[in-house]
């Protein structure tokens, strides 16, 4: 055995004689705590964020340490010590290391853009209920990452950096060649540096102090301790160590440029995530000595994010401990859907959640679409209408004698009712919008669909989507970027909102483009728009304006990180809820747009609805369209506690305005479409 080694050993000794006195000494002093709160009137609670009445309560852990693959040994084993989250707001940082990858710039390029279109229009605010985001490219990528990323609020970060400031280094980079590129952070301190590389606490506060010279460039020092000193109980003292030499000769000013980021060795890239509980004492003892060195009122500003195996599904739980201030995520940042979600589940959420209420819908229609969406109902025909995408086919069903479909040799997107006869109804198609009779007795097929205007966007790899007639008859559809996961356009937003009025004339109605138009409907008073972006995993509602685009818009909804999928379509009932499908996650919810809150789920047994309306004689029934590979049917549900729906609006068509344009237009398309030879 070495000397070193040796040594190590010694210590290693030492430190658990000094634990145990230590741990003797704290039973002591927490039963007497404990047994003094049991005189007081504090209300033990689960929900940390209720905690208002002291600095410090001692509480009953909440949660037993379920989640580790193998479970590790907790410090107390039944109590949680819970800092009072009301003195400070701490805002959130996600981060994202990329360690060594992607492979190459192309791939980093494609992550980057699918981050860029995720948060352009979505994140960029400096509120402090939305976590700030960074990213930590390997250096090869750091510039593409700050050109891609710009105006999306994602910041970016280096990996290291080195412990010169310049000259005869061969291969080194500085503090000061980073900040000139425009990076904000630095991360030290990582376990692989300390671990792989030999980096000590000397080395790592040197590089602080570096990093610190540098204004405008902040830290993350990372700190964990390893499994065989979490079982030795001697996380407290490894981390105090790491975080007092990390940070000595920093002064308490520039303390808030330091983030720390708490991350157990042994839940690095394992799998292994620490149990929300365990991961709020390890950021108390963080906090501890952070008090020690720069007293509590100061360190109770320094944000201490968890790190190690991080995913959608555990960032809620771990954010709801009131001293976990955001995340430092490996592997999952290396996918962009992923690193968003996580993003979504640190934001600040409402406190006073009630359980919805949950139902089951049952399959009515085995249609076995491999795209079923947009079902309307029509009021004048009795009659519920869908299509089913790329099989280019509308169905009908009047809930009585079997349904039926046609084809119209077009990709459609959408279908919605047009004033007039019978099955009158307007098409999204992937070149045009036509209209067409859906009617039974309509058997002239030869005669076809006649093409009401041409498809905006032609220069755009785009196709119309989702779409609805607003109250005052006009249609409101949103395009869909062909190529949103991968291809030429990867990433792009290239996508539009437009409305058809009844002269057929197409205005462009949103300010800016994205990828994937979803759940546009209106409530009956016709003044708000709901849409979301699916990949964004966003709903806003917008004021709905008689002329010119949409305004103010504003968020009701993000979908939980750890439910997979995106939302797709959506209807509001006649009290103007909302009703979501999530596509992905095998439910419909219905959430009030007002406050977010989401009151009633119904369950499918398949993955994938994408879109909901009302119908039924007394619109009191739900009916959901699903998605293949597992889905495709059409769903049902009778509503509970008198829920109805409103009737949906027909587009108008000026029969007296504008008629020789209409049949011009009509002819060129008709003649376009002859020399196309479609
Ligand atoms: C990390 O490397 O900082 C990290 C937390 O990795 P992972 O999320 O993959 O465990």
């Amino acid at each position: 055995m070495s000397l070193y080694s040796l040594l190590q050993r010694r210590f290693i000794k030492f430190i658990k004689k000094v634990m145990h006195w230590k741990f003797v000494c704290s039973c002591l002093l927490l039963g007497i705590l404990s047994h003094g709160c049991a005189f007081t009137s504090h209300t033990l609670t689960k929900n940390p964020q209720t905690i208002i009445s002291s600095q410090k309560i001692l509480f009953i852990k909440p949660v037993p340490s379920t989640i580790l693959n193998k479970p590790l040994k907790s410090n107390s084993d039944d109590l949680v010590w819970y800092d009072n989250p009301s003195t400070v707001q701490r805002r959130p940082l996600i981060a994202g290391n990329w360690k060594l990858n992607p492979k190459t710039l192309t791939e980093a390029t494609t992550l980057l853009k699918l981050l860029s279109s995720h948060f352009l229009n979505h994140y960029a605010s400096n509120s402090p209920d939305t976590p700030e985001v960074a990213i930590f490219p390997p250096y090869p990528f750091l510039t593409t990452a700050i050109h891609i990323l710009d105006g999306t609020g994602i910041k970016v970060g280096a990996q290291n950096i080195g412990l010169q400031t310049e000259g005869a280094y061969t291969g080194e980079v500085s503090a000061s060649m980073i900040r000139s590129l425009g990076c904000d952070y630095v991360m030290l301190g990582h376990s692989e540096r300390r671990c792989l590389f030999g980096e000590s606490d000397k080395t790592i506060n040197q590089k602080v102090q570096l990093a610190l010279d540098e204004p405008g460039l902040d830290v993350i020092l990372c700190v964990g301790e390893t499994e065989e000193e979490y079982e030795n109980n001697l996380l407290s003292s490894v981390v105090s160590l790491q975080i007092k030499k990390g940070l000595m000769g920093v002064p308490v000013e520039e303390l808030h440029r330091i983030v720390i980021a708490y991350e157990p060795v042994w839940a690095i890239g394992t799998g292994k995530v620490a149990t929300p509980d365990q991961a709020q004492l390890a950021h108390v003892s963080v906090r501890e000595s952070l008090s020690e060195v720069y007293g509590s009122d100061d360190s109770k500003k320094v944000r201490i994010q968890y790190g190690g195996s991080v995913k959608p599904d555990s960032i809620e739980r771990l954010m709801t401990m009131p001293d976990v201030d955001g995340a430092l995520v490996g592997g999952a940042s290396l996918t962009a859907d992923s690193f968003t979600r996580i993003v979504d589940g640190a934001a600040v959420s409402p406190f006073n959640y009630q359980p919805p209420k949950e139902f089951t819908a049952r399959e009515c229609v085995a249609t076995k679409n491999v795209l079923g969406e947009s079902p309307i109902w029509s009021v004048r025909d009795q009659t519920l209408y869908w299509i089913s995408a790329p099989e280019e086919e509308v169905w009908s069903w009047n809930l009585n004698d079997a349904p039926y479909r046609r084809l119209f040799g077009t990709t459609i997107g959408c279908v919605v009712l047009k004033q007039g006869e019978h099955g009158s109804v307007v098409i999204g198609g992937e070149r045009a919008l036509l209209a067409t009779n859906m009617s039974p007795q309509t058997n002239d097929f030869a005669v076809g669909a006649s093409i009401l205007c041409e498809r905006p966007e032609q220069a755009e790899a785009t196709r119309p989507n989702d779409g609805r007639v607003d109250r005052q008859g006009r249609f409101v559809f949103g395009m869909y970027n062909n190529y949103h996961r991968a291809g030429v356009s990867v990433g792009e937003n290239n996508a539009g909102i437009y409305r058809l009025n009844s002269n057929l004339e197409v205005e462009q109605i949103l300010d800016y483009k994205y990828r994937v138009s979803n759940c546009i409907c209106f409530p009956k008073e016709g003044n708000i728009m709901y849409f979301c972006d699916t990949p964004t995993r966003k709903v806003y509602a917008f004021d709905y304006n008689d002329t010119g685009p949409l305004t103010n818009r504003r968020l009701v909804y993000t979908m939980p990180a750890d439910l997979p999928g995106g939302p797709d379509g959506a209807q509001v009932d006649a009290d103007g809820l909302l009703w979501i499908a999530l596509s992905g996650a095998g439910r419909v919810v219905r959430v009030n747009p007002n406050t977010g809150a989401v009151d009633m789920v119904v369950h499918l047994p398949v993955r994938s609805p994408t879109s909901v309306t009302f119908g039924g004689k007394d619109l009191d029934e739900l009916f959901i369209t699903t998605r293949g590979p597992d889905g495709g049917g059409l769903y049902r549900l009778k509503m509970p506690f008198g829920i109805v729906g409103l009737p949906e609006p027909e587009f108008i068509v000026n029969q007296n305005s504008n008629t020789n344009f209409i049949l011009q237009q009509q002819r060129d398309l008709a003649s376009m479409y002859q020399r196309d030879g479609n």
